[in-house]
């Protein structure tokens, strides 16, 4: 285990102690995600560091709007020879190595910059505050522990990773240290309404199609306390849409009313069925999540269960409705 710290200012002399960095965060990356892989990726070069970026998957087109997302390379495996041209790796918002999906970053030392429960400690230094309202904020911490002003783009990935992490500052997140954050960031250069522009107002059309495909398999459960959808291939195929944009789906089932929690089934891949969960009210995806291997916040979590659709669906609703008559 390395050193656990919630101290910006040790991030920062982790990352000025390389030479070359290679920065990622988790596969299927959200807001969060990229943002605060734009943002470290300019702190570092800003720092007088090289920096580049690699992720597994792409990034989801609500996110098209973001200044540089060029520099964000995407790609099955890490670079040829990456153990010797890169002295330090920055993973973000992974608490554990595997959510990368990249192998072999094990190989390098590691800042780990996350804020999840349950964060592994991989790192040479980890960097870890579950209380941060998101990576994007701790991100921020750094440049100015740094004493680096944010330039306006840096400060729109950084705003864009908070408003993304806190669910437009809907969610228990949405502490004041996440609107502290927020108006130093706008204070900065970063602009709400064309951020929130960016992110809702240009859906591809094929998005609300799978969307509306996917609604149709809705079931509510427990008397209305969980509802589940599903998607799968076929329903890409028939859209044209792709694995990534499916990032908004299920909070459409978990607006309901009276639903507490909502799950999201993602088959996709022979590996295994993807599961999103989110809860409202007192159960705790994030355990339940971690019986199947993943992990997450209390009322946003993710696994992956071998096997198909319907051995998906009963073992999840074997670990749920049990936590749901709990409650
Ligand atoms: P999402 O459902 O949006 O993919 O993920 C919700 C939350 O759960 C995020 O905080 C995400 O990082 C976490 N999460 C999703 N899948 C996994 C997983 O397989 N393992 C772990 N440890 N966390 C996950
Ligand atoms: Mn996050």
């Amino acid at each position: 285990m390395g050193e656990l710290t919630r101290d910006a200012g040790v991030a920062v002399a982790c990352l000025k102690s390389a030479r070359r960095v290679l920065i990622t965060s988790h596969s299927a990356p959200d807001g969060d995600a990229i943002g605060s892989e734009l943002g470290v990726l300019w702190l570092a070069e800003r720092l007088g560091i090289a920096a580049h970026v690699v992720n597994r998957d792409p990034h989801p087109a609500s996110l098209a709007f973001l200044p540089e997302l060029d520099r964000i390379a995407v790609a099955a495996e890490l670079p040829s020879g990456y153990e010797l041209d890169y002295d330090l790796g920055v993973v973000l918002e992974c608490p554990g190595l595997d959510r990368p999906g990249l192998a072999g970053l094990d190989r390098l030392p590691l800042l780990n910059i996350d804020h999840h429960l349950a964060n592994e400690r991989y790192g040479a230094v980890d960097f870890v505050d579950e209380e941060a309202p998101a990576v994007g904020e701790m991100v921020l911490a750094m440049a100015e522990a740094a004493g680096v002003p944010l330039p306006p783009a840096t400060a729109m990935a950084l705003y864009t990773a908070l408003v993304t992490d806190t669910g437009d500052f809907c969610y228990s997140n949405a502490t004041p240290r996440a609107f502290a954050a927020a108006a130093r960031l706008v204070a900065a250069g970063a602009a709400p309404h064309v951020i929130a522009e960016g992110l809702h107002e240009h859906v591809p059309a094929r998005v609300v199609r799978l969307t509306g495909a996917a609604l149709g398999t809705l079931e509510l459960l427990s008397e209305g306390r969980l509802a589940m959808v599903s998607c799968d291939s076929a329903m890409l195929e028939a859209t044209g849409a792709r694995p990534e944009d499916t990032e908004n789906l299920i909070n459409i089932p978990r607006s309901i009313d009276g639903v507490q929690v909502a799950v999201l089934l993602k088959d996709f891949s022979p590996t295994g069925v993807r599961v999103s969960l989110r809860s409202r009210g007192t159960v705790d995806v994030q355990s339940v999540a971690r019986t199947f291997g993943g992990g997450g916040h209390r009322n946003a979590a993710g696994c992956t269960i071998a096997g198909g659709m319907a051995e998906a669906r009963r073992v999840l609703l074997a670990a749920l409705l049990p936590a749901l008559e709990a409650s």
